[in-house]
Order: structure tokens, then C-alpha cells, then sequence
């Protein structure tokens, strides 16, 4: 049973140079593991707090020292020397340690920080692989949810909430829930190490890869907004290994950068998740480009490679408008423009087609697209159980973005990715704009068996260590790729029109 012996932190740097939170957790055992924590650009309003210090003198008031602070002070001395079941238990105790419902005394950076370096030493105590401990975490919590809950907590909380909307009221709060995997008792941490050690993780809970979506092009809150829309992400749909489908992005990447000098005359300069931001006047154009770059690479749009893209629609969201500057247009006019995207571009996901507060629509995209495309939910859901359960409820979406930073801790993110898939959704895990060169994501993709990953660009070491990381992991786990969800074969063009 691990038991905290130390807890520290630092303040380190993020891939935009901007101060984030590491961790490091000791145990009893002598066991240890580091963890750092990503940060967001293109932010949910509903996301956990990120503690910045707000000193303008400091990094922009970007600073991390509170929430360094935190973890060497009050975190360490209230958690230094017990012993946790569990990650569920940890992670309940840095929740109710923090006392509020967004992490913001003690700063979802501070804990989401402890809850991933516990995490990795646990792991590292057991002698297995990260992955293979998080695919047990899973396996434990669906293990409970069999017994007879779980599954039905999960949907009894959608049912309960759905009657609330109904009635016009707001769901049930709850977001501190765990219904999954420990009690919800106040002293959750055993001071007493009387129980055996886990069972060692098992691999052959892991059946799949996921399946790669790697930005190619990125506007908006990424690249200084020369289109207001955010990323074109490209999809390897042919390949059934990791490696072969970084050979086959690698192709269209380089492709895209001849593309980029050759058409706007522009040298490789990368945005923030290390997409080239070309200056094309609509989206459809940068469509078009990315369709020319996977034909460019000698490869098939719509059969071996497909796009994926990430409108970020909430950051140009105004008034009950959207302003995508020379069409500004309704919610139910975008519906229409997102539509003829999947009827003339072969666009399998729309992630945020929609912004996160225009609810009312989002029924109508997913409807619209059902078949033809995820309609994956970020900035409306937020890794958050509460906004998934009414996005299921009213049947908003059918994917969910997991990124654990936007709820603050793995068991939370954990509950978010069983809600979705309780509802029969997709899952695709993501990293944040700003990352660090940790590769732990990589790890949790895989282990918690998600249906594709979103870990940027081919460029820029902090991206690259996740798909390495991903490599190393492929060469110890020989299994092929997820397959892509029915919508690939259900109507994709092969080539826009002319
Ligand atoms: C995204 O919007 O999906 C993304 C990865 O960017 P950020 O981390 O800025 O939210
Ligand atoms: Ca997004």
C-alpha cells in the first residue's frame, strides 16, 4: 500500500515558456516519480483553476509559486505519512483538502500535479509500466461498476439531472462525486498499511492503440487568430501501427511546410502546438490546402488519410452570434456551414462545432452529423462529469476530449471518461497547447485505452516526447490501432470538389 512519505514541487516551464507546476511524489517504499502538469490557451470557462500567482512582475503574473508553495507546504504536511488505497483515496483527499468546487484555493495545477506523481510512483512501486497501472485503475473502477452501480450510478446522476433540466433547473451539483472506485467517507486515507498490495496490472486489459490525430494547421487562440478557427488535424486512417502512421503524418507534414513557402510564401514557423498557421483567407481554403498536402504525400484523401477539426467556435462566439468575419452567422447557419465541411472535405470530427454556452444547438449539430462525423465535445464538456451528464442527457455530443488539467485530478477525469463511455461515446485524450516534455499522457492513452489521441504537431520536442513515448510503448505492446468509428465508412468523400 503506498504509503507518502515526501512531497515537493517546483516551478518549471511549459512549451510557451510559461510557468507550470512539477511534482514529486516519495514514498514509504522509497519509490519516486515526478509528474508535470499542461496548461491550456484555448480554455473552457468551466475548467478547474490554474493558481497564477499574479505578480506583473513575475512572468506576467503567470507565476506558479503559490501553487508550488502549496504542494511543499500544506499538501505535504497534511498527506505526508498516510497510507492511500488507492488513487481514488489520494485524490479525494487533495478534494477535500482544496474545499471548493473549481480547485481554487489550492490550484488544480497543485493537485492534478500530486495526483500524477503519486500516480507514476505507485506504478513505479509495483514494478509496471505507467500504462499498465492506469489500465488497472480502470479496470478496478469498471470491476465496481459490473457489481452493480457503477454503470447504473452513472446513469441514474444523468437521469436525475435530466429531470432537473426539465424543470429549468440546474443539475445537481456534484463535482467533487466518485461514485467509482472509493468511499466517500471525509478520513478516506488509512493510516494503517493492513491490506495487500495491488495485484499487478493487467496488460491484456489493453487491446488497442488509439488512433493518431496530428494538427497540420492551426488559426485562432494557437496562431494568433489569422483564421478564426483553431486547428485542421490530420488522420492517418489506413495504418493499423503507431510507427506507420507517423511515417504516413510525417509525409503530409513536410508536404504541408513545401505547401505553406510555396503558396503564401511563408518560412516554417510553427504555432503553439506546433501546426503551421498559414495565412488562408476561410477555412475551407485551409481545407482544400490540407487535402492538396495528403495527395502532395502521394496518399488518398478520405481512404488512407483523413482531417479532423477543432473550430474552437466558443473563442469568436459573441452576443449569440458567431463571427467568422466575412460570414458572421446563427447557431443553426453554422450547422449548415459545418455540414457542407463533411460533405465536401473528408472531415470525420468536429470537435467544438459548436460554443461551449449555446446548448440549444448542439442537439441539432450532432443530429445533423450523426453518421458522417464525431461531434466531439471540449470547451462544452470539459472533462467535467456534471457537463457530461447533461451533454448525454440531451444528447449534445457523441465524443468526449479528455484532458485530466481541466478537471484537476485522474479519479475526476477517470469519471468523466466512464460517463462517456456509459453513453457509448468516443474518447479522445488530449494534451494541452502549452506542455511540458513529460510523457505521461501517453501512457494514460493508452492504459485507459482511448479511441484516438490529440498530441499536436510532428514538431517541437514537448509533442514528440508523447509520440516517442507512444513508440516505446508500441514496441513492448505489439496490438494494432482502434478502428475508426462507423463514421469513416459512412459517406466521407474522397476529394473535395473541384
Ligand atoms: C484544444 O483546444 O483542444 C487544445 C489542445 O488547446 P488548449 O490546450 O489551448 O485548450
Ligand atoms: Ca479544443
Amino acid at each position: 500500500m503506498p504509503k507518502i512519505k515526501e512531497l515537493t514541487a517546483l516551478e518549471i516551464l511549459d512549451s510557451r515558456g510559461r510557468p507550470t507546476v512539477r511534482a514529486t511524489c516519495r514514498l514509504g517504499s522509497g519509490a519516486v516519480a515526478s509528474a508535470s502538469v499542461p496548461s491550456g490557451a484555448s480554455t473552457g470557462a468551466a475548467e478547474a483553476l490554474e493558481l497564477r500567482d499574479g505578480d506583473p512582475h513575475r512572468y506576467a503574473g503567470l507565476g506558479c509559486r503559490q501553487a508550488v508553495g502549496h504542494v511543499n507546504g500544506e499538501i505535504h504536511r497534511c498527506l505526508c505519512g498516510t497510507v492511500f488505497d488507492d488513487q481514488a483515496s489520494l485524490d479525494q483527499s487533495l478534494i477535500e483538502l482544496d474545499g471548493t468546487a473549481n480547485k481554487s484555493r489550492l490550484g488544480a495545477n497543485a493537485i492534478l500535479s500530486v495526483s500524477l506523481a503519486f500516480a507514476r510512483a505507485t506504478a513505479a512501486e509495483s514494478e509496471v509500466p505507467l500504462y499498465s497501472h492506469f489500465a488497472e485503475m480502470l479496470g478496478r473502477c469498471r470491476g465496481k461498476m459490473g457489481q452493480a452501480p457503477g454503470l447504473e450510478v452513472a446513469s441514474s446522476r444523468i437521469r436525475e439531472n435530466s429531470e432537473t433540466f426539465r424543470e429549468g433547473r440546474p443539475p445537481t451539483p456534484n463535482p467533487n462525486s466518485h461514485e467509482f472506485g472509493h468511499s466517500p467517507s471525509k478520513n478516506v486515507a488509512s493510516k494503517a498499511p493492513n491490506a495487500r498490495a495491488p495485484e499487478p496490472a493487467p496488460c491484456s486489459a489493453i487491446r488497442r492503440f488509439p488512433r493518431l490525430t496530428i494538427n497540420l494547421f492551426s488559426g485562432g487562440k494557437h496562431a494568433g487568430q489569422q483564421l478564426p478557427i483553431q486547428d485542421v488535424l490530420i488522420v492517418p486512417a489506413s495504418p493499423t501501427t503507431v510507427a506507420d502512421s507517423l511515417v504516413m503524418a510525417s509525409a503530409v507534414y513536410q508536404a504541408a511546410v513545401r505547401l505553406t513557402a510555396a503558396k503564401y510564401g511563408q518560412r516554417w514557423l510553427t504555432a503553439d502546438e506546433g501546426g503551421l498557421g498559414p495565412p488562408a483567407r476561410s477555412p475551407e481554403e485551409l481545407f482544400e490546402d490540407a487535402v492538396q498536402c495528403i495527395r502532395d504525400a502521394g496518399f488518398e484523401p478520405g481512404r488512407d488519410v483523413c482531417l479532423a477539426v477543432d473550430v474552437a467556435s466558443s473563442h469568436f462566439y459573441r452576443d449569440g452570434r458567431y463571427d467568422l468575419r466575412s460570414q458572421p452567422c446563427s447557431g443553426s447557419e453554422l450547422i449548415e456551414r459545418l455540414c457542407a465541411w463533411t460533405r465536401d472535405f473528408p472531415i470525420v470530427s468536429i470537435e467544438d462545432g459548436l460554443a461551449e454556452d449555446d446548448w440549444q444547438h448542439w442537439p441539432a449539430l450532432r443530429e445533423a452529423l450523426d453518421g458522417r462525423a464525431l461531434v466531439l465535445g471540449d470547451d462544452l464538456l470539459c472533462t467535467n462529469p456534471q457537463r457530461i451528464a447533461r451533454a448525454v442527457q440531451t444528447r449534445a455530443c457523441n465524443a468526449l476530449l479528455l484532458k485530466v488539467n481541466q478537471i484537476g485530478t485522474l479519479s475526476e477525469a477517470l469519471h468523466a471518461y466512464l460517463l462517456a463511455r456509459a453513453a457509448g461515446w468516443q474518447v479522445v485524450v488530449s494534451v494541452r497547447s502549452g506542455d511540458t516534455e513529460d510523457d505521461w499522457f501517453s501512457d494514460l492513452a493508452v492504459g485507459w485505452s482511448g479511441d484516438q489521441t490529440k498530441a499536436g504537431s510532428l514538431t517541437q520536442s514537448e509533442r514528440l516526447a508523447k509520440y516517442n513515448r507512444l513508440l516505446a510503448i508500441e514496441a513492448e505492446l505489439p496490438l494494432p490501432i482502434v478502428d475508426w468509428p462507423h463514421v469513416a465508412e459512412a459517406g466521407v468523400r474522397t476529394a473535395p470538389p473541384s
